[in-house]
């Protein structure tokens, strides 16, 4: 069970902007409660901090879990894997041009992309229909 208090809980999502740091599912898209990440996991020493503390969905948290380096094929690096508190999402990914799709722009970018697959099947087709809808990728 979660120590961290709603008070913190509620400035995280305000940070977060109420979206996932990673696939940028915003909360009133997702039928489940957006989770508190922590971005070092408990497991590898991460406190409950503020600093320590991001949103993520479902999927990405868990496929993220307790891993802190993921592995880019195309240069062969195991590469720490994106933070969404320290670094910037826009300097590390980028949607295709249809916008169903994240594409990593840097080492740590493509390994985040592979190791939380922010690009399944069933992201993918669901995104497919939010960008019809205008409801995604977010705006800011
Ligand atoms: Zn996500």
């Amino acid at each position: 069970m979660s120590k961290i208090s709603r008070k913190l809980q509620g400035k995280i999502r305000r940070q977060a902007k109420n979206r996932c740091g990673y696939c940028l599912l915003p909360q009133n898209l997702n039928p489940t409660f957006l989770e508190i990440e922590h971005l070092q996991p408990v497991a590898g020493g991460g406190t409950e901090t503020e600093e320590n503390l991001w949103l993520a969905c479902r999927e990405c948290n868990s496929h993220k879990s307790a891993k802190i380096y993921g592995f880019d094929e195309k240069t062969g690096r195991r590469i720490r894997l994106y933070n969404p508190r320290r670094q910037n999402w826009n300097r590390h990914f980028k949607f295709s041009d249809d916008k169903t799709k994240i594409i990593g722009k840097t080492v740590c970018g493509r390994a985040t992309v592979e190791t939380l697959k922010l690009n399944s099947e069933i992201l993918v087709c669901v995104r497919r229909l939010w960008v019809e809808f205008d409801l995604f990728p977010p705006k800011d």
